[in-house]
């Protein structure tokens, strides 16, 4: 069936300027990390996606590794991509990295000239694309230097195969190091894709004062925690959640019963704001200044509306915040 986007696709969703550049990031993101692999019905993948886009989340994050298998998430992105999305590529704001693991031998993983550049043609072969938007370094690499990490980077841009280029996981340090070299080389830090969410806040403790320094962007990660920061595992783990399924990053040993009681906690105070934890734990990271948009992660559409309602109310009293840092910290 041929795929028609909402005519009201702009009107639910705040657009926000990514750190001091021209771009401009819709406040929900979403992520192809899980379900939208080879293991995944491609419906699902293809259903969500529309109506990402009919909310008006017109940014898809990707990377070389996504799937499983690694690498088939791009492929079935590029597949949905060419079937409903070509009239609107102009439209959308695609990102990709590298940086993990990809390829056997010495030159399919951390940060060379030579992998980047390899996996963003082989990225770009999968998903059928002449160019991302946004092409990251997935995570910092100690061993090369930054340099030639950061100089792969900006000939990647030369070169017309990303429109920007960003960082993923990097400490304060190394971002402030990397913007140095970026600035230098005359292609701009675009965005910092970093971990954050109420139980997870390493960016408070010096990131966030460099990203607003150098004017770059902040897209957060796994706002959700990968789903604990949702109603789902308030009694039990669901078998067809990501902690209950084999082979996934959220552990069932992960889900404590302190870390439990504490969700149960906040679920309360989600239903006093008339809001779903899901959507609290969105609107929280949403309230830093130096966010510029919430990257989730779906497994069904109604998840996708979920997060875009989060958006009616993102607003905290003082209370309200106080009650969450005294659940979570204490
Ligand atoms: P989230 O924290 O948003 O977790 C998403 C998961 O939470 C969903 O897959 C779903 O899992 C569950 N969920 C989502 N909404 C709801 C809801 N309303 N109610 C109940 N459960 C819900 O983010 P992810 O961890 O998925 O990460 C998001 C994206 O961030 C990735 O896709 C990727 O693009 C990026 N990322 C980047 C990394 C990096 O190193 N740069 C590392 C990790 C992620 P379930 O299957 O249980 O339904």
């Amino acid at each position: 069936m041929e795929y028609l986007p909402s005519q009201t696709r702009y009107e639910k969703i705040n657009y926000v300027r990514c750190g001091r550049s021209g771009l401009k990031l819709p406040q929900i993101s979403l992520g192809l990390w899980h379900n939208f692999g080879g293991v995944d019905t491609i419906q699902n993948s293809r259903k969500m996606l529309h109506r990402a886009f009919d909310l008006g989340i017109t940014h898809f994050d990707l990377a070389n590794n996504y799937g499983p298998p690694p690498g088939s998430a791009e492929t079935t992105f590029g597949q949905i991509l060419k079937k409903d999305f070509s009239t609107y590529r102009d439209e959308l704001i695609i990102s990709t990295k590298a940086g993990w693991d990809m390829w056997a031998g010495p030159y399919g993983n951390f940060g060379s000239r030579k992998y980047l550049i390899a996996s963003l043609d082989q990225s770009l072969k999968r998903m059928g694309l002449e160019y991302v938007d946004i092409f990251y370094h997935h995570r910092p690499d100690t061993e090369t230097p930054i340099e030639e990490t950061m100089s792969a980077l900006d000939q990647i841009v030369r070169s017309g195969k990303a429109l920007y280029v960003g960082i993923s996981q990097y400490s304060a340090e190394q971002t402030n190091r990397a913007a140095e070299i970026l600035k230098e080389l005359g292609t701009p830090c675009l965005i910092h894709q970093p971990r954050y969410s109420m139980m997870d806040r390493w960016i408070e403790n010096g990131l966030t004062k460099v990203l607003s320094e150098k004017g770059i962007g902040c897209i957060v990660f796994s706002p959700l925690e990968q789903g604990l920061l949702t109603d789902k595992y308030l009694n039990g783990i669901p078998s067809d959640s990501r902690a209950g399924k084999k082979g996934t990053f959220l552990r069932r040993e992960s889900i404590t019963a302190d870390k439990v009681m504490k969700i149960k906690k906040l679920n309360e105070l989600a239903v006093n704001r008339g809001q779903s934890l899901a959507q609290m734990s969105i609107a929280w990271v949403l309230n830093n200044p130096v966010v510029t948009t919430a990257l989730i992660g779906s497994s069904k559409v109604e998840q996708i509306d979920d997060a875009v309602n989060a958006l009616n109310n993102l607003t905290f009293t003082n209370e309200e915040l106080k009650t969450i840092d005294e659940i979570i910290l204490i």
